[in-house]
């Protein structure tokens, strides 16, 4: 008698087990086959397809009634089953019960739903089935839809509806899409091509409420106050696999139905495959290892050998026009380098990663012809040591002698293509090249090669060497690092020009070869945008030295050192009294005026920081930047307050501008003085801005500095109110922030750009000197706040060590 095998589920898994056990031993069981959705097996991964109009479902379905029906599997299709009774061997379905002697649990998995307030409303659905594709097909023009989740799911919905004209935004929590398949190049040229298809895209944003109105949706709320409205929502979130059944069957689960490497459950005669099951501590999410499951399962059933083994997956985006690949691991770490490809003006990024001569991972945009070849490498472990330097360009390129870039350059033809961005073949150059052209700036200005980009500039330079020669000299510009060939002066440049507005972008556009820049390059960019676009860019902590990023220098011993400020010098009995205070209670050992009118308490514990910080505040004291590359002091004298000899109000004025420029973020260090005559007693001719207050007005001199080098700073220009120099000194601070390069001095700056230049910019042409205070003050709309005021509310468990060691030794 043919054993009874009763199916739970008729998804990607189970219809592959029904095939190779129906092929295998057609009369081997007795099938019946449950399925909650209304209908038989099909190709779920299609249904982006049938979403976006490319194929309809008809063409999706994988078994159809006649397949079952020359198989003799008995379909309960729209039918649930509600338990599994494992000690009668029963199922319990909608309609009625049905024994087993096996059973297979094939439920898949359940979408997640975040429990927002207002997840129940009509219109809040999940992408899993043809039901919530239809409703998606419904929409059109007229219609908004809001996706939460960019990842692989949410992005296909998204495009999908896009491709009916549906005006979509997609809400996704982290800084990039697709962060778990894709590195942030790749999920930047990811968002750049769905945004050209007309797709809206919210990172780093938080959903707080679904809005409804009449029960339906309407809006979703993120937590910044923005309101997205929408007329339908679709959840993108992730999913759980399906285990209710087993749980409540008895069968072993933990994050799925545990199964061995047959396929088998804790019950000897109960198999489970696909989402719904866990091996080895892993739950799945893409079909390839649910095929293999269900062949393993097949062969089980029929007694033959066999075992599931899990292998490195990659992953496809099935949206048209966005070229992606993904396998392996690509996170960073120790022991690991990378080689990275990036063609900007093609829209090209390829990443490999390498660990002990292995390829481990791989990340592509733009061109995955060889993604092919590159998984099977990972997979099959091979080693790439022969092959390293030519890697990254494929295997049409292996089995060659290794590269010399200039002969490369000297083998290309005429006709290949140098400059992207303007289309300026090798040809091209070497003619300008002939008819005199002897640097890059000459080649430039004739044939436009680099002059958009700036990325071909080092490719331009070596066919200048192999057309030139020994006469030709490469020129000595030194690159911000080995992660570019480009200088501090390029990138400043290209960031503006090409409204570069994220760390992705200059990575990808300027053709960065290191996947995230480093250590050096990566404070440097991160001022860069931030100077550039206060309103766009999001300042990056994690790209700033360990003094900016704790608020406090930090000393030889581990310790850190608190200033806070005083204005101009200005201090009061309370804040003193707060400021022994906190001496007392955190054991400060030593208590230090500085030279810039302050007081430092030198030796305070890290994770006291935010306490004495929060302290501090209380008593109106904020934050003296005097570890931050942004505005220091401003040092004054007590000017006609107090003095004889005061001109002006040096004191006021001080505090004016301290006020005005503390929290600004410059390329180095700025400190400022503020004289009440010409005797000079607050030095301001060595800071880096210095005002001398005489009888007819201010003077103002810039490009002091009394550190490694002491410099006498210059005279920029006299102006008669207190009004002009307040201007004038914030002009001056912008165009150095605009200009400066990262760790310059302004005493560097104004050696590179001359006196001259700088009076042109801030004294004669005024409304320069307006457009300059205007940026100034966009961008101190954003950082002229108190960053330890921010700490103590969010990020004062960061400061906290990790363990509490003492209190353990204790109990
Ligand atoms: C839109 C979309 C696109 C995707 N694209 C890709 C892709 O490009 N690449 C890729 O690898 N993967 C992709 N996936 C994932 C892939 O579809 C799943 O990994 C696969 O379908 C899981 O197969 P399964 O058999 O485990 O579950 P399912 O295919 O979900 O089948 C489970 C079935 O069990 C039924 N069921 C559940 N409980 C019961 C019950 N109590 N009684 C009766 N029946 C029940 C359900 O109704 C369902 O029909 C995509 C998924 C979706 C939704
Ligand atoms: S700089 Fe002039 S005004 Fe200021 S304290 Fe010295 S002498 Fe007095």
């Amino acid at each position: 008698m043919k054993q009874r095998l009763v199916v739970i589920g008729a998804g990607m898994a189970s219809g592959r087990v029904l095939e190779h056990l129906t092929d295998a031993a057609p009369d081997a069981f007795d099938i019946t086959l449950f399925n909650a959705e209304p209908r038989g097996n099909y190709n779920r991964i299609m249904l982006s397809p049938v979403l976006s109009g490319e194929k309809t479902y008809e063409e999706i379905v994988t078994h159809d009634d006649a397949w079952y029906a020359e198989r003799g599997i008995a379909c309960r299709f729209g039918e649930k089953v509600a338990k599994i009774d494992c000690e009668m061997k029963v199922v319990e379905g909608e309609h009625g019960h049905r024994p087993y002697d096996k059973l297979v649990i094939a439920t898949g998995s359940n979408p997640f739903i975040i429990p927002l307030p207002g997840h129940d409303l009509d219109g809040v659905i999940a992408y899993r089935d043809l039901e919530d594709t239809q409703q998606m097909m419904d929409m059109g023009p007229d219609n908004k839809v809001v996706v939460i989740g960019g990842g692989l799911l949410g992005l296909e919905a998204a495009a999908g509806m896009a491709a009916h004209g549906v005006d979509v935004t997609v809400v996704h929590i982290m800084g990039h899409l697709m962060e778990r398949q894709l590195d942030e190049a790749a999920g930047y040229l990811l968002k750049k091509s769905l945004e050209d298809k007309g797709i809206n895209i919210c990172l780093q944003a938080n959903s707080k409420e679904i809005l409804g109105q009449d029960g339906k949706v309407r809006a979703l709320l993120l937590d910044d106050g923005t309101e997205l409205p929408c007329d339908l929502l679709v959840m993108a979130v992730g999913i759980r696999p399906n285990t209710a059944l087993a749980q409540e069957a008895g069968l072993a689960t933990g994050r799925g139905i545990h199964v061995d490497d047959q396929m088998l459950t804790s019950d000897p005669d109960i198999y489970a495959v696909g989402e719904c099951v866990e091996h080895n501590g892993e739950v799945f999410g893409l079909v390839a290892p649910l095929y293999d499951q269900a062949k393993v399962a097949a062969h089980a059933l029929l007694d033959k050998e066999a075992a599931f083994e899990q292998k490195t997956l990659s992953t496809k985006l099935k949206v048209t026009g966005c070229d992606l690949f993904s396998a392996g691991d690509f996170a960073d770490g120790p022991g690991r380098e990378d080689i990275v490809f990036r063609d900007p003006s093609r829209g090209v990024y390829k990443r490999l990663v390498i660990e002990q001569d292995r390829l481990i991972g791989a990340v592509m945009y733009g061109d995955t012809a060889d993604s092919g070849w590159f998984f099977g490498l990972i997979k099959d472990g091979t080693s790439i040591e022969d092959m390293r330097e030519t890697l990254i360009f494929g295997p049409a390129y292996q089995g060659g002698d290794t590269a010399d870039p200039l002969s490369a350059v000297a083998a290309l033809p005429p006709e290949a293509e140098i400059c992207g961005c303007n289309g300026i073949c090798k040809g091209d150059i070497v003619e300008a090249i002939h008819s005199g052209a002897g640097d890059l700036g000459a080649v430039r200005a004739s044939t436009k090669a680099s002059a958009s980009c700036g990325t071909c500039s080092g490719l331009v330079e070596q066919v200048l060497q192999v057309t030139l020669g020994d006469a030709f000299q490469m020129p000595a510009a030194q690159p911000i690092c080995g992660c570019t060939d480009l200088t501090h002066e390029d990138v400043r440049r290209l960031i503006k020009g090409q409204e570069l507005k994220s760390q992705a972008a200059v990575w990808q556009e300027l053709g960065w070869n290191t996947p995230n820049g480093c250590h050096v390059c990566r404070p440097a960019i991160n001022y860069y945008l931030l100077a550039d676009w206060p309103l766009d860019y999001q300042d990056d902590p994690q790209s700033r030295f360990v003094n900016e990023r704790k608020h406090a220098n930090i000393q030889k011993d581990g310790t850190f050192s608190v200033v806070p400020r005083m204005w101009g010098g200005i201090t009061t009995p309370e804040e003193l009294r707060a400021i022994a205070d906190a001496a007392d209670k955190y054991d400060v050992p030593t208590v230090k005026v500085t030279g810039g009118q302050r007081i430092d308490l030198l030796g305070v514990k890290g994770e006291d920081l935010p306490a004495i910080w929060s302290d501090l505040n209380r008593a109106g004291l904020v934050s003296g930047h005097a570890y931050s590359k942004g505005l220091r002091t401003v040092k004054t004298c007590v000017g006609t307050d107090h003095c004889r000899f005061g001109t002006q109000d040096s004191t006021g004025l001080g505090i004016k501008l301290e006020k005005i420029l503390w929290g600004s973020w410059t390329p180095h260090k700025l400190k400022l003085a503020v004289s009440g005559c010409p005797r000079n007693c607050a030095e301001a001719t060595c800071k880096d801005i210095g005002v001398v207050c005489v009888d007819s007005g201010y003077q103002i001199s810039i490009g002091g500095a009394a550190g490694m080098d002491v410099k006498e700073t210059e005279l920029l220009c006299q102006v008669q109110t207190e009004g002009e120099a307040i201007e004038v000194v914030m002009a001056v601070t912008q165009a150095y922030r605009e200009g400066g390069k990262y760790l310059d001095r302004l005493y560097k700056w104004l050696g590179k750009v001359g006196m001259d230049w700088v009076k042109a910019q801030v004294v004669d042409d005024l409304e320069n000197r307006t457009a300059l205070v205007a940026r100034f003050e966009l961008s101190q709309s954003i950082y002229r706040k108190d960053p330890w005021a921010e700490h103590v509310k969010e990020k004062a468990q960061t400061y906290a060590p990790i363990a509490d060691f003492t209190l353990e030794a204790a109990e």
